[in-house]
């Protein structure tokens, strides 16, 4: 069946459903596609420090719910489905659900935000689900009072490796460079923590164990003449060491950068075909804030008004 609407939004993170707030608002009843995440990125976080108007933090699905139920109140019309094919060489854009059914759209706020990257070691496919996992608070229950290491420098890490803590017995940071990337106040909950030991200047080679992860093959300053491999025994491997644009259905259409992110005009959601808009992390290489791609869907949504009311 093909239906049609005036606005499609893909994704449901803080980009999608703000889009959806403000579109609603503006009269467009647009349809939102939750997508394989309903509620995206932030729902397997926990507690949400930063985002504005909560100074006791708020529980992140709590947040992402009530973004959902005030773009419902404005009238956005949500499903649950995945988006398997897009067209965006004629008008209306043609959008092929995973449910058979078809979309076409006078316009499109593409919100379908980033995923975790992995190392590429074939240990990471063997391992998964048995030790290996991209997301310290969805897994991290199943290592309470074992040994876990978190790979990676960077904020996520920091913060994945400080809320492990609060559950192993060790947390081992396996940092390539002899420094963390990460934030200052991120840099000394890690620091500060007893439980964390960072392992600077060291790379991962490969995992071992039986039926699950017991280990892991390390190498410390890697090709200099103190170079050390050695074997760490481990319960849990995490991966934290950034993220990939989910921009491949669009990349035909849209202009992306060479990490995939979705290239717009400047710093609006414009990208380089007339009435597509992109928000949120799929177009954001650099902040990654749930405050900014909320930020971000507002603008989309506006940008979408103006350009169905020419
Ligand atoms: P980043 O890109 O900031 O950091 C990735 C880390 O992974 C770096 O330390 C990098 O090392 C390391 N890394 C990358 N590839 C490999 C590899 N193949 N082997 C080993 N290590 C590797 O990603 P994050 O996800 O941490 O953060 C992204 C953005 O989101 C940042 O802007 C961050 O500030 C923000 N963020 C903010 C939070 C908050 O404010 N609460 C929480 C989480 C994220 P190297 O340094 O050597 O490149």
């Amino acid at each position: 069946m093909t239906n049609y609407t005036k606005l499609l939004i893909i994704g449901s993170g803080p980009a999608g459903y703000t889009a959806g707030i403000y579109a609603g608002r503006a009269g467009l009843k647009p349809i939102l596609l939750e997508g394989l995440q309903p509620g995206g990125q932030l729902t397997i976080t926990t507690e949400v420090e930063n985002f504005p108007g909560f100074p006791d933090s708020v529980d992140a699905n709590e947040l992402m719910d009530n973004m959902r139920k005030q773009s419902e109140r404005f009238g956005t019309q949500i499903l649950p489905n995945i988006v398997t094919k897009v067209d965006l060489s004629s008008r209306p854009f043609h959008i092929t659900l995973d449910d058979g059914n078809e979309w076409t759209a006078d316009c499109l706020v593409i919100a379908t935000g980033a995923s975790a990257k992995y190392l590429g070691l074939s240990d990471e496919q063997k391992y998964m689900g048995r030790g290996v996992s991209a997301c310290a608070t969805c897994d991290g229950f199943f290592y309470r009072k074992k040994v876990v290491a978190v790979v990676g420098g960077g904020d996520t890490a920091c913060e994945e490796a400080s809320y492990l803590a609060g559950l192993a017995s060790k947390v081992y940071l396996i940092v390539r460079k002899p420094f963390l990337r990460a934030s200052k106040i991120m840099q000394e909950r890690v620091f500060n923590n007893e439980k964390i030991e960072v392992l600077f200047e060291t790379n991962t080679l490969g995992l071992y164990g039986e039926n699950g992860v017991e280990g892991a093959h390390l190498v410390f300053r890697k090709g200099e003449s103190d170079e050390r491999k050695y074997d760490l025994p481990i319960d849990g491997f995490f991966l934290a060491i950034g993220h990939h644009p989910n921009s491949e259905l669009f990349s035909p259409w849209l202009k992306t950068n060479e990490e995939g992110y979705i290239m717009t005009e400047g710093d609006s959601p414009r990208t380089n075909v007339p009435g597509v808009f992109a928000a949120g992390d799929v177009a954001d290489p650099h902040y990654r804030q749930a405050v900014i791609a909320a930020a971000s869907g507002a603008k989309a949504a506006m940008e979408a008004e103006k350009y169905l009311a020419q």
